[in-house]
């Protein structure tokens, strides 16, 4: 959705832009809001209202004007024709206030009428005829009617107009309450959309890269970081961050296959890939103080190999290298599955850890090994004699000697080692009391 990124704060000040914006607008717009509403009230209480109760009144006019067509009517005396008259005539006058032109040319043609009631009255009571048909009951009846009809036909435009108003009225009012609520709605509805939208800009560009940043620096923590960096995330100081971790992630795991090389190489041995003489003397440690709790015996082999400065002298430096790896292998492939612990101590100086062995067990093992190597013969290449060589191996087991450290257990070894030697060499003597100390402890343990 987004291509180029932003920052927190950009997004921040716009947030606060659009918000300060929208309040303004809305305050702005529903106060000229407001104020149409309230001149339309205004209009209608100051006009439309006065006008419905005018209309009434007049209403109320209009029947005693009626009432005054009948008292005229049915009056026959002069005096009172006359008074009934000029009530009439002070009554058609309040209508002139209004300024209704129906209103006061009815009244004008009901006083009409009156009056020629009057005067057929007059002429009644003359005795003279009046007009061509000069039945001047006939007439006074029909001139009557005529004038009832007229303020009928008032009364009626006047229900007709107010109602009319009233009408108009009403409409106006609903009108603006459905404007009023449309326009509430309309005003709520964008910062519950905007909510909307926040949370989501929130929970897509902010939460979402955080939680994948977390995951990548949990994978550095544990070790298990790989695979492709995360998307990019929107905004900028975000973006920052993620980099900044993934470069992290790349470097920790350059340093951790470089560590997990320079661990193994720091307790292996580069020529022969068995333990070197710092692994073996860690595990020697280890071991002898778990024999000792458990009173479990622990067997140790010195192994050395004869003559060795003549192989070298003989075939060269590289074949004496190539005699020392062909030991290497047979250690290893001896002591497969089996638990024992093989390295390098030193030049050409193998030794030989071997747990819960009994004398007997660890012995017939040297045994074994001695054999496997008087026995192997290391190539030279095409055309060339192998070289065969042979092994001194010294036992000691703490079965049959209380040691009071590990470094005691390997001098009784290398004691044993040194009887061997004595005694031609290609064999295996196993460490007893009379053994003589060797002239230089190997640990001080
Ligand atoms: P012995 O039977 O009494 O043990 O005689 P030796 O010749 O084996 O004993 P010595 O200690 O005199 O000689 C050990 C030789 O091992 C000397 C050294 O040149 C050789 N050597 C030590 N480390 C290496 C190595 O890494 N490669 C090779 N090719 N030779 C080594
Ligand atoms: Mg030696
Ligand atoms: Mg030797």
């Amino acid at each position: 959705m987004f291509r180029h990124p932003f920052s927190l704060v950009t997004a921040g000040r716009i947030f606060v832009a659009a918000s300060v914006t929208y309040v303004v607008a809305a305050a702005l717009f529903s106060f000229s809001f407001m104020r149409e509403i309230e001149n339309d009230a205004r209009f209608t209480r100051e006009n439309q209202i006065p006008k419905i109760l005018a209309q009434n009144a007049n209403a109320v006019k209009v029947e005693k004007l009626a009432s005054l067509v009948h008292s005229a009517y049915l009056a026959r005396d002069a005096r009172l024709e006359r008074q009934v008259q000029l009530e009439l005539r002070v009554l058609s006058q309040t209508f002139t206030l209004d300024n209704d032109k129906v209103l006061i040319d009815g009244a004008k043609a009901i006083a009409d009428d009156v009056k020629r009631i009057t005067s057929l009255r007059a002429a009644e009571r003359g005795g003279a005829a009046v007009g061509a048909g000069g039945d001047t009951a006939e007439q006074l009846r029909t001139t009557y009617n005529e004038a009832i009809r007229k303020a009928r036909q008032l009364a009626d435009y006047l229900v007709n107009d107010s109602a009319f108003v009233a009408d108009n009225v009403s409409n106006k009012i609903e009108a603006n309450a459905n404007r009023i609520t449309n326009f509430w709605m309309a005003i709520l509805a964008v910062p519950v959309l905007g909510s909307l939208l926040i949370f989501w800009m929130f929970r897509t560009h902010v939460a979402g890269p955080i939680n994948a940043t977390i995951d990548r620096l949990t994978a550095i923590g544990t070790e298990t970081f790989s695979g492709a960096a995360p998307p990019a995330p929107l905004f900028v100081e975000l973006r920052m961050i993620s980099t900044a971790v993934e470069t992290y992630g790349e470097v920790s795991a350059k340093l951790s296959q470089t560590n997990s090389v320079l661990r193994a190489l720091s307790v292996e041995d580069a020529l022969t890939g068995i333990g070197n003489r710092r692994s073996f003397d860690a595990m020697l440690d280890a071991e002898f103080g778990s024999a000792r709790s458990r009173e479990a015996g622990l067997a140790v082999l010195i192994i050395d190999l004869d003559h060795f400065k003549r192989i070298n002298d003989e075939y060269g430096h590289q074949s004496g290298d190539a005699c020392l790896q062909a030991t290497g292998r047979i250690l290893r492939s001896h002591c497969e599955g089996a638990a024992c612990h093989a390295a390098r101590y030193g030049g050409e100086e193998f030794s030989v850890l071997l747990p819960n062995m009994s004398v007997a067990e660890a012995v017939a093992f040297a045994e074994k090994l001695r054999v496997a190597i008087a026995t192997a013969q290391v190539a030279r290449g095409e055309g060339r004699r192998p070289i065969r060589m042979t092994a001194s191996i010294g036992v000691a087991s703490t079965e049959e000697t209380t040691f009071a450290s590990p470094g005691a257990l390997l001098d009784a070894a290398d004691a044993a080692l040194y009887r061997a030697k004595h005694r031609g060499r290609n064999n295996v003597q196993f460490h007893s009391e009379g053994d003589a100390q060797p002239l230089e402890t190997r640990r001080h343990a």
